[in-house]
């Protein structure tokens, strides 16, 4: 594989970018490799800028659900760009785009649209914070919810006690007030509740944790968590980044029935733009400026082609019945292959990770058992058969509706391959 106009392009990057890019897991540290500068992309194929093709498994993080660069989507930016990029003011877009979110997660009954997931869940919390006027939040050991300060915690550090920030630059007082449960242990959470009983403003959960790789929740354990805040007098939000219009259009909401207070949106509903949303109860959503104490702007939130791409891929997604079972169908023919062939595979939908290690993966200390050298291995592996799976052990495979049944079947096959010689 001739990578040469990408290492030319990274070489330069990293005098301009710390470590040549801007976003940390998109310079492939963890597989050992230089990263491949994307040029373009269609459908389930990416191309990088020596023209070399792959069948891609990353998809943008997750906003690309039916395929890269849909029509549907950029023929609605195209035509949008005409009327201009932004406004700094209300337009009809926003509320275009609101109602169909509600219309999916009508348990935001008010919502408000941002830039970014990180944005969207530091707003939700300071919401969920300002409506309880608590302080404290309850999170997961591997979910991530964005580089905000107070919800860079370190994971498998002293669980039950103070929190320990997991990035230099955070303050200890920043972190102080989120404390860290495991996934999976309900247990864990009421214990913190015990001895915080009064405290405690939010659980913030990823409905289905896709960011320690993909680890869904037991059975009972969302509806647990619905019953310990509410007996605390605790809001539930759950962080729909990825899961949300994924799952289910009403997201993993909809898929495992069960009602959080708050609701954080990205990646899918921007179309590939940078918009985000958080949403919930309306008693609590008044709680945001202008009507509320609690305040969170934005000079390009709601932005009109962001929220025109969103509206585009939403409708599309509304159009295509058969969607869902479709991801499923495909991302099910990739986890039979796998499994058949020995690997240990977690899969909803279409979210899966292969895990490299023999343990059944159900929180983050047993994702923290997976070989990362082994998974580097696997990865340069489908690197070099024309596959882009995502540069890290710990992250989804994102399988689209783009993906044809011809590169699901030969991506099978590589998997079965690699299996085999090695
Ligand atoms: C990606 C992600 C975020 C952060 O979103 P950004 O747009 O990258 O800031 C938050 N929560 C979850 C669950 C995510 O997967």
């Amino acid at each position: 594989m001739n990578t040469e106009r990408s290492s030319e392009l990274f070489g330069k990057a990293k005098t301009l970018m710390p470590g040549g890019v801007n976003s940390p897991v998109r310079a492939f540290g963890s597989v050992g490799r230089e990263p491949l500068f994307i040029a373009s992309s269609r459908g389930d194929r990416i191309t990088d800028a020596d023209g070399n093709e792959f069948i891609d498994y990353v998809c943008s993080w997750g906003p690309d659900i039916l395929g890269h660069a849909h029509p549907a989507v950029t023929d609605a930016v195209r035509r949008a760009c005409d009327n201009g990029l932004t406004y700094g003011a209300c337009h009809e877009g926003e509320v275009i785009l609101a109602e169909k979110i509600q219309s999916h997660f009508p348990s935001m009954e008010l919502l408000r649209l941002v830039n970014s997931g990180t944005e969207a869940v530091m707003s939700a919390v300071r919401a969920a914070r300002g409506f309880t006027g608590r302080e404290r939040i309850i999170k997961f050991e591997g979910c991530y919810h964005g580089h905000s300060d107070g919800l860079l915690v370190k994971g498998g550090s002293g669980l039950l006690t103070g929190s320990v920030p997991d990035s230099a630059g955070v303050p200890a007082g920043f972190t102080e007030t989120t404390l860290l449960a495991r996934y999976n242990d309900a247990g864990s959470v009421l214990s913190l509740f015990e001895q915080y009983p009064d405290s405690v403003a939010a659980v913030i959960v990823e409905p289905c944790a896709a960011n320690m790789g993909v680890v869904p929740p037991k059975d009972g354990f969302l509806k647990a968590l619905r019953e310990i805040t509410e007996m605390y007098g605790a809001l539930l939000i759950f962080d729909e980044v990825i899961t949300g219009f994924r799952l289910a259009i009403g997201g993993a909401q909809e898929y495992y029935g069960v009602k959080p207070d708050m609701t954080v949106l990205g990646k899918i509903v921007g179309g590939g733009m940078p918009l985000a949303a958080y949403g919930g109860r309306k008693e609590i959503m008044e709680h945001v400026a202008p009507l509320g104490a609690v305040y969170q702007a934005g000079t390009l939130s709601g932005n009109p082609i962001a929220a025109v791409a969103g509206i585009a891929q939403i409708t599309q997604i509304e159009r295509t019945p058969d969607l869902y079972s479709e991801l499923d169908r495909k991302a099910g023919i990739l986890e039979n292959a796998a499994t058949k062939a020995g690997l240990n595979v977690n899969r909803v939908g279409s979210l899966m990770t292969i895990f490299f290690t023999d343990n059944t993966v159900t929180d983050y200390d047993t994702a923290q058992t997976a070989n990362r050298t082994q998974y580097a291995k696997y990865f340069t592996y489908l690197l070099e058969n024309g596959i882009y799976a995502a540069p890290s052990q710990f992250e989804a495979m994102f399988v689209s509706y783009s993906h044809s049944d011809k590169d699901i079947e030969k991506t099978a096959e590589i998997i079965a391959r690699y299996r085999k010689e090695n």
